[in-house]
C-alpha cells in the first residue's frame, strides 16, 4: 500500500469556494486561504441541527490506536450511507510530527487534505498562539523591569510548538539591569500552554476576552493575584488571536467537510478540538464527528466534562477505537512483536477494552466500539473481540477505513446512526461547584478504577493557595500518562484498588480549570534518539517523508 503521503498527494481537492458552497457556506461566511483552505465564520443565526459523535479510544500505546483515522473513515462512511457529516478534529503540533508520533491528519484513504498544510504551518494558527503567548510573557517582564509591578512568583511562561527540552527549566534576563530581571523561567511546548485551552473553550469574541482577562500572571508580594486585564495586555492578544480564533475548513479524501481548529494535548492539557470548529460542525451537517485525545480516560472524560460543560453540547453517541494491536500490548506484548498473531494476548488485553466501556457506560451516551481494522489481524483476534462486545451488550464493528476509506467503514456508520437514534442525557462525573480534590477523587474512582488520590507536600500547599484565591471548585483536568488508567505508564490492562498520585494543582483561570499533575507528566516533550524529522525531506519541490 502506498504511504499516507503519497494517498494525499495523488488525491485531487475539491476548490475551497466549491467545497464551502457544497457546505451550504455564503461567500460572506468563508475566507479563502489559498485553494484548499479556508477561515469560517457562520451567520450567528445558524441554529445547531446535527447529533455530535465523539470518537475515543482504549487505552494508548505508543504506536497510536487510530482515532484519526477513524474519526475520518466513520464521516466517510456516514457520506457513503447517505447521510451529511462533518468533522471536527485538533491541529496537529510540530512536536510530534518532527518527533516520535508524525502527522495527525488521518492515515491511508481516511485523510484530511491537504495533509502537508494541516501537519505543518497551516493557517498559522498555532504561530498565531505561539506569537500571543510570548507577547504576554514580554510584557510582564517589561512591566517588572520598569517597576509597575513586582512578583513574588511567575506563572506565566513562554511556550513554542518544538520539542526542546533543553528549554524546559532556563534563567532570562542576565547580563545586568538594562537587561532585565534574572529570573527562573522555562518554554512549554504550545499545545500545553493556557492559551491553546483557552482558544478552545471559548464560546465567542467576548467569551475569549473575558478568558484571557482572567488568567493569572503570577502572585504579588501580599500573595494576591496578577491577572492578564490588570497589565493590560488583553487587547494586544485578541488582536494576534483574531483569525486564530475562526475555525479552518478543509476536506476528507473523499469530500467531508472538516474543522481542523486548535489543538490541545489531552495528556497535558484538556485534549479536545475547539468549540467553535464544533459547533460550526453541528450547524452544517446531520453528524459532527469529533475526536478526544488518547483512551477515554483523558480525552472524552475531559470533554464530557469540561468541553460540553463549557458549551453546552449533548453528544448522541460514543465510538470507541481499539485494535488488535492496543489489546496485545495491554496484554502484555512488547512493541517489535504487536503486529504478530497472538490470540492469548488479545483476550488478556480485553480487559482494557472491558473497564472503558464501564468508564463510558457512566457518562450516558451509547457506545459503537470500532476495531480499526489492521492488515495482521486474523479472524480469530476480531472475532474474540466482537464476542467480548456481544457479551457485554455493546454495538461493534469492524473498522476498515485506513485500506478502504468510507466503503470500509459503512458498517460503523450504520452502527453510529442506530446508537445515535437512541440518546441517552450526558451524566457528568461530579458537579460542577464541588471541590476540587472531590473532584479528582470522582475521576479516579469512577473513570479509572482506582481507590482514592493522595497529595503530594506540594500539591498540599498549592490546594491551600486555590483555595485563599478562591479557585477551589474549578473543573479540574488531570495530566497523566495515556498509557495506562493508572498514573504508571507500565501499569497495563484495567488495574484496580491503586492510589493517584498528584504532585501539582496548577491554577488555569482563564481556561477555567485546575491541572492536576498526575506522575510525572512533561508539559514541554523532548525529541527520541530517531526524531521523524530524519525522514522528512522536499524532492522536486514537493514535501516527501511526512507520515
Ligand atoms: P490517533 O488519532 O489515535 O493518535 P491516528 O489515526 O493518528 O491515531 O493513527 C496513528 C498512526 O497509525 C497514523 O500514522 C496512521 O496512518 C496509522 N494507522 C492508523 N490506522 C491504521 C491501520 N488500520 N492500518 C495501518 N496504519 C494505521
Ligand atoms: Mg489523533
Amino acid at each position: 500500500m502506498k504511504t499516507d503521503i503519497e494517498i494525499a498527494q495523488e488525491h485531487k481537492l475539491i476548490p475551497i469556494d466549491e467545497l464551502a458552497h457544497s457546505a451550504g457556506l455564503t461567500d460572506a461566511e468563508f475566507e479563502p486561504y489559498g485553494r484548499d483552505k479556508a477561515k469560517v465564520e457562520l451567520d450567528p443565526s445558524r441554529k445547531e441541527k446535527g447529533k455530535l459523535i465523539l470518537v475515543t479510544a482504549t487505552s494508548g500505546m505508543p504506536a497510536g490506536s487510530g482515532k484519526t483515522t477513524t474519526s475520518i473513515a466513520l464521516a466517510q462512511g456516514l457520506k457513503r450511507i447517505g447521510r451529511s457529516a462533518a468533522l471536527a478534529l485538533r491541529e496537529p503540533s510540530l512536536g510530534p510530527v518532527f518527533g516520535m508520533k508524525g502527522g495527525a491528519a488521518g492515515g491511508g484513504y481516511s485523510q484530511v487534505l491537504p495533509m502537508e498544510a494541516i501537519n505543518l504551518h497551516f493557517t498559522g494558527d498555532l504561530h498565531a498562539i505561539t506569537a500571543a503567548n510570548n507577547l504576554l510573557a514580554a510584557l510582564l517582564d517589561n512591566a517588572r523591569h520598569q517597576g509597575q509591578v513586582v512578583l513574588k512568583e511567575i506563572f506565566w511562561r513562554r511556550v513554542m510548538d518544538v520539542n526542546e527540552r533543553m528549554l524546559r527549566n532556563i534563567i532570562t534576563g542576565l547580563g545586568g539591569p538594562a537587561n532585565g530581571i534574572p529570573t527562573e523561567a522555562g518554554f512549554d511546548i504550545t499545545a500545553a500552554s493556557e492559551l491553546m485551552a483557552v482558544l478552545c473553550l471559548a464560546n465567542d469574541m467576548e467569551d475569549l476576552r473575558a478568558r484571557i482577562d482572567r488568567i493569572v500572571l503570577g502572585l504579588r508580594p501580599d500573595g494576591t493575584p496578577f491577572t492578564c486585564a490588570e497589565l493590560g495586555a488583553t487587547g494586544a492578544l485578541l488582536a494576534l488571536l483574531l483569525e486564530a480564533f475562526k475555525p479552518n475548513l478543509v476536506q476528507s479524501i473523499e469530500g467531508n467537510i472538516a474543522f481542523v481548529h486548535g489543538g490541545p494535548f489531552a495528556n497535558i492539557a484538556h485534549g479536545c478540538n475547539s468549540v467553535a470548529a464544533t459547533r460550526a460542525a453541528l450547524k452544517l451537517a446531520d453528524y459532527a464527528v469529533t475526536e478526544a485525545g488518547f483512551g477515554s480516560d483523558l480525552g472524552a472524560e475531559k470533554f464530557f466534562n469540561i468541553k460540553c460543560r463549557a458549551a453546552g453540547f449533548k453528544p448522541a453517541a460514543v465510538v470507541l477505537v481499539t485494535s488488535t494491536r492496543a489489546l496485545k500490548w495491554h496484554g502484555g506484548v512488547p512493541l517489535p512483536e504487536i503486529g504478530a498473531p497472538n490470540l492469548e494476548a488479545v483476550e488478556r488485553g480485553l480487559v482494557n477494552l472491558d473497564a472503558h466501556i464501564a468508564n463510558l457506560r457512566h457518562f450516558g451516551p451509547n457506545i459503537v466500539v470500532s476495531l480499526n481494522h489492521f492488515h495482521t489481524d486474523t479472524d480469530e483476534e476480531v472475532e474474540a473481540i466482537r464476542t467480548r462486545c456481544a457479551a457485554l451488550g455493546v454495538r461493534f464493528a469492524v473498522c476498515d477505513g485506513f485500506a478502504k476509506g468510507g466503503e470500509g467503514a459503512m458498517e460503523l456508520a450504520r452502527e453510529v446512526v442506530e446508537a445515535a437514534d437512541d440518546p441517552h442525557p450526558l451524566v457528568h462525573t461530579y458537579a460542577e461547584d464541588a471541590p476540587v480534590v472531590d473532584k479528582i477523587e470522582a475521576i479516579v474512582t469512577q473513570v479509572y478504577g482506582g481507590a482514592g488520590v493522595k497529595l503530594s507536600a506540594a500539591a498540599m500547599k498549592d490546594l491551600k493557595r486555590l483555595s485563599d484565591l478562591g479557585y477551589d471548585r474549578l473543573p479540574v483536568c488531570v495530566a497523566k500518562t495515556p498509557f495506562s488508567l493508572t498514573a504508571d505508564p507500565k501499569a497495563l490492562g484495567a488495574p484496580k484498588g491503586f492510589v493517584l498520585p498528584v504532585e501539582r494543582l496548577i491554577l488555569n483561570a482563564g481556561s477555567g480549570f485546575v491541572v492536576a499533575l498526575a506522575g510525572s507528566i512533561m508539559r514541554m516533550p523532548g525529541l527520541p534518539k530517531r526524531p521523524a524529522a530524519m525522514g522528512i525531506d522536499v524532492v522536486n519541490g514537493r514535501i516527501t517523508g511526512l507520515a
